[in-house]
């Protein structure tokens, strides 16, 4: 196993100031684009008391089924950033994906990955592209809330939170600024899912007037992901939920001319983790041919991150030369390549450029530069705004029921369910995929096994749990299963819950 001993990486004493980094080696390529990339921030001269961590196959095979041995975890928790090359998942087996484990372990709650074109020196169709994605990265439907309810039927629970909105936008925004970027879109359905992303919308809209020196925009993703791929210069910074971000990242990555080339940060309060989008690339292990620019543009992230923006900005320039230069690892070489270089020669050549800036792509310059005027903001990522709690108030439930009577007619249901409301409730509707199927729908329905049944209080009185606790009692007694309810809420008056469609 890899020691646990401190390593200090810099030619001169680190200090109590100087950024702790816990350094995973990985599999396959990772060792050696990791030792590539080392050397580079080495000669760039970053600062960075570092510590190896064993994580990836062999502590999978030592029976550690997340990937990571538990006095990592230690290293990890009194460390500013961890730098991870990546690593093989093996398949079946019951293994754990370690990405998600560190980002939900350790509240890693913002994924960001500029994606920009170094055209014609790795050819692409869109040589504008220069966008950076920031993508929430705990929430939606990656809380992984999910449950088989009838035979027929799966769900997954989409949640997102005020808080988890609040730290994504305001993250995304104070990137934007100390970042020199000048527009953040932000990237939702919120024409279909009103209240989640209509929420994580809202939030976007009352935290952009406090940066009024960034434009914002807000768009469906739908459009936004074709007008992405079809034109992507017209954006700067996206701001979107996890599953969105997700699939937009990689669209955008691949449309700088490879995925290969990209960095990644994962953010969180306490540590964050920075590396290549790539994955361990087997076939190519060992063989000192493998690209380490994605793990390099990944510490250029984490150094900006640590606050040191010189030799970011230094490595970043460095490899910008290298490529224009036509010094190029094999997987990216072509008409402009002019040397042709394995792994550790690619670094020596970023070293040797070290104090250069490229003469045909533009230079990259890091720092904090907010604008005259622009309001200071607190730690970037910390939501600042007091949230009003607000006033809220049970109006119904929604009873969800496992119904499968030959024929599954709709009418039938309702004519069942009517009776049961009791003195309390009304039968409102029912839907089946949120469709209202009851009462008036229409039999070109397809219907499932699963029903929302949909009981609103019978007059403005608020119904008492006591009396839900008989409504369901009565629905059982007559023989209907019922799998879940969910309460029908107002909060300050406005409903907390959707329509049916056609409702
Ligand atoms: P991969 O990214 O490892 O490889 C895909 C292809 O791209 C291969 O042909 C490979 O040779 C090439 N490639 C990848 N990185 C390269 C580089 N830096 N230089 C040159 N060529 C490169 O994807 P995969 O084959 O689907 O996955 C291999 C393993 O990596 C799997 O076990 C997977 O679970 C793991 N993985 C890990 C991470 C991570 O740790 N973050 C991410 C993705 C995949």
């Amino acid at each position: 196993m890899t020691t646990l001993a401190r390593q200090p990486q810099m030619t001169q004493a680190p200090t109590t100031d100087t950024p702790k980094v816990a350094i995973a080696h990985g599999d396959g390529i990772g060792p050696e684009i990791m030792a590539a990339a080392r050397r580079v921030l080495d000669a760039a001269q970053a600062q960075l008391d570092t510590t190896e961590i064993a994580i990836g196959k062999t502590v999978y095979e030592q029976g550690h089924s997340a990937g990571i041995a538990p006095e990592s975890w230690d290293v990890i928790r009194a460390s500013d950033a961890i730098l991870k090359a990546p690593i093989t998942t093996p398949q079946g087996g019951g293994y754990k994906s370690l990405n998600v484990t560190l980002r939900k372990t350790l509240g890693l709650f913002a994924n960001v990955r500029p994606c920009r074109s170094v055209a014609p020196f790795v050819p692409t169709k869109h040589p504008g592209i220069d966008c950076v994605i920031v993508r929430e990265n705990e929430e939606d439907t990656y809380a992984g809330i999910e449950h088989r309810q009838t035979a027929e039927v799966t769900q997954c629970l989409k949640l997102i939170t005020r808080p988890g909105c609040e730290r994504i936008v305001k993250y995304a925004f104070d990137y934007a600024r100390s970042h020199g970027r000048k527009k953040v879109t932000c990237f939702v359905k919120d024409n279909i899912m009103k209240l989640t992303d209509g929420l994580f919308h809202q939030v976007f809209d009352e935290i952009a007037p406090l940066y009024p020196d960034i434009e914002a925009e807000s768009r469906i993703i739908d459009i936004a992901t074709a007008q992405l791929a079809d034109t992507p210069e017209r954006f700067d910074v996206i701001v979107t939920p996890n599953l969105y971000g997700d699939i937009v990242s990689d669209v955008a990555a691949q449309l700088t001319g490879s995925v290969g080339l990209g960095g990644s940060a994962n953010i969180g309060n306490h540590v964050s983790m920075f590396e290549a989008i790539h994955g361990s690339a087997p076939d190519i292990a060992g063989q000192d041919i493998a690209n380490p620019s994605g793990l390099i543009l990944a510490a250029v992230q984490m150094l900006n991150h640590l606050g040191q923006p010189e030799p970011a900005a230094d490595i970043h320039n460095a490899w910008l030369t290298t490529l224009e230069q036509g010094i190029h690892t094999v997987d990216i070489a072509g008409e402009s390549t002019r040397h042709k270089v394995g792994t550790q020669a690619f670094a020596d050549a970023v070293i040797d450029r070290l104090g250069q800036s490229p003469a045909h792509l533009q230079p990259v310059t890091y720092g904090s530069t907010p604008q005259a005027g622009a309001e200071q903001s607190a730690a970037p990522g910390t939501p600042t705004r007091k949230t009003h709690k607000p006033t809220k108030q049970l109006t119904g439930i929604d009873v969800f029921l496992d119904w499968d009577a030959p024929g599954r007619n709709p009418q039938q249901l309702g004519e069942h369910l009517q009776p049961l409301a009791g003195p309390d409730f009304k039968l409102k509707m029912i839907t089946n995929r949120g469709v209202k199927v009851f009462p008036g729908g229409f039999p070109e329905t397809f219907c499932t096994d699963h029903w929302r049944c949909r009981f609103t209080a019978a007059d403005a009185a608020t119904p008492t749990h006591a009396a839900v606790v008989a409504l369901l009692t009565r629905i059982h007694d007559a023989g209907l299963d019922f799998i879940k309810t969910e309460h029908l809420y107002t909060f300050d008056g406005k409903p907390g819950y959707s329509m049916g469609q056609g409702e």
